[in-house]
């Protein structure tokens, strides 16, 4: 029987292990396989505005909180409960930034952009934080890509963005995606519409929901795309606001209509559609998936609209302006589901096999040289035998297996391998470039 050592004799106590750390909720980590889609994306879409002569822009996560108050609005979703505000170590108040725009905006009339030539377009991308209840497709970071215009208010532009929108969904290979497209006015016509509609709810009062109630003094336009069953029902019958536009909102958004006919946009005129932020006026878009028209809002792979006023609310110059930005994380669910095979395939010219602990050093050095020298490289640093290593030289479809045991690293010499035909010969290690590129070629 064999003996048993004392120590072993003593029951061991299993470790404590220490509890892990996850994401912040609503939030979550983009790894490699994913990044394959976002690039596709942002790649994409980047060349589209690059195209269209737009110039990128970067602006910081965060701003000051007055920023969004006043640009996106006191009474809306975002600024009433969905902000991640907090007040700095030195006493200022300051809010992660839920969404593009209001940035590039406060940048604009900051950088002194109205001085540039007009119109100035540009387009920006990065996280966005929402402190609202995580689900499906929408989280407390997510990503958004977007673009604007600024200087122009032309319905050329209103259509030349929707088409920019439109052309960047195709070129990801998305078409079953619709327009949702509808004016909200100007705020002298607006004005006017939601005294209308203020009437028509007030009297229908008790057949709301409990939010809509609440919103109904603030802001009754969003009264129109609450998702509530019983409000659907009430906002049928409300007036809208297309047969409530003044002559010149009026003219403008048939011209836009007009601009995406010319263009065989295809688009849905969506008379609830109002969008969640103060600053739009006139034209308002959304671009939904096809089969997700139930959920809307919270399905809306992206959206946008003029914001004819926000530049002079945020302190700068009348100007017009018009915009759009897309989801990321929503558009990449897409993407994913169409199956695309995206993820680039490793092959490699040369791939490094080594034995034995003298041979990894040289073969280090080995890889450095042939990468300086723009030569596809592949190694497996581990411990694993000749054979397996040459496994994966295959695998990756290496065209030449670099071999380094301990003789050759003591005598300064590699033996060369052609995969195909399995003919070997040693060379001299100062050589390797040549020899590689050689053999290549042969
Ligand atoms: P919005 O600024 O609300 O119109 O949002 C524009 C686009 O950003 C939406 O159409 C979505 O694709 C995306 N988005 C907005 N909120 C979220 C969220 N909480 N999580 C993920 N994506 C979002």
């Amino acid at each position: 029987m064999p003996r048993v050592k004392k120590e072993e004799q003593v029951e061991k106590k299993p470790r404590k292990k220490a509890k892990p750390i996850q994401t912040v909720k609503g939030m979550k980590d983009i790894l490699p396989p994913e990044q394959f889609i976002w690039d596709y994306i942002l790649h994409n879409s980047r060349k589209i505005c690059q195209d269209f002569g737009f110039g990128r822009i970067e602006t910081p996560i965060l701003e000051n909180t007055d920023l969004f108050k006043r640009g996106v609005g006191q009474a809306t979703d975002i600024v009433e409960k969905e902000m991640f505000s907090f007040e700095t170590q030195g006493g200022d108040n300051v809010t992660m930034r839920p969404e593009g725009t209001a940035g590039v905006v406060r940048s604009y009339i900051e950088n002194g952009m109205s001085r540039w030539s007009q119109p100035v377009r540009l387009y920006y991308e990065g996280s966005m934080f929402r402190y609202d209840k995580p689900q499906q497709g929408r989280f407390r970071e997510f990503h958004q890509f977007g673009a604007e215009v600024f200087g122009e208010e032309g319905s050329a532009i209103d259509a030349q963005i929707i088409y920019l929108a439109w052309k960047i969904f195709q070129k990801l290979g998305l078409r079953d995606v619709s327009i949702q497209i509808n004016s909200i006015g100007c705020p002298t016509c607006r004005n006017k519409y939601k005294k209308l509609l203020t009437d028509y709810y007030d009297m229908k009062i008790n057949k709301l929901c409990v939010d809509c109630k609440r919103r109904l003094e603030k802001n009754p336009m969003r009264l129109l795309d609450c998702k509530e069953e019983k409000c659907l029902q009430v906002a049928a019958g409300a007036p809208q606001i297309i047969d409530n536009l003044c002559d010149d909102c009026n003219t403008h958004f048939k011209s836009v209509l007009e601009f995406l006919d010319e263009l065989e946009i295809p688009y849905v005129l969506n008379p609830s559609l109002v969008r969640g932020l103060d600053y739009y006026t006139r034209t308002v878009f959304e671009i939904w998936a096809d089969g997700d028209e139930g959920e809307s809002r919270q399905a809306a792979l992206g959206g946008g609209g003029r914001y004819d006023g926000l530049v002079e609310l945020l302190g700068g110059e009348p100007t017009p302006a018009v915009g759009f930005s897309f989801g990321v994380e929503r558009v990449a669910d897409k993407v994913m589901k169409m199956g695309l095979d995206l993820e680039p395939k490793v092959v490699k010219d040369v791939f490094l096999v080594q034995l034995g602990d003298m041979a990894r050093k040289k073969v280090m050095k080995i890889f450095d040289k042939l990468v300086d020298n723009n030569i596809l490289v592949g190694e497996s640093l581990g411990k694993g035998s000749i054979k397996s290593q040459l496994r994966t030289a295959n695998k990756v479809r290496a065209k030449l297996a670099l071999i380094v045991g301990q003789k050759e690293a003591i005598d300064g010499t590699v033996i060369i391998r052609d995969m195909d035909s399995g003919m070997q010969e040693t060379v001299i290690l100062e050589n390797i470039v040549e020899d590689v590129r050689r053999m290549l070629k042969g």
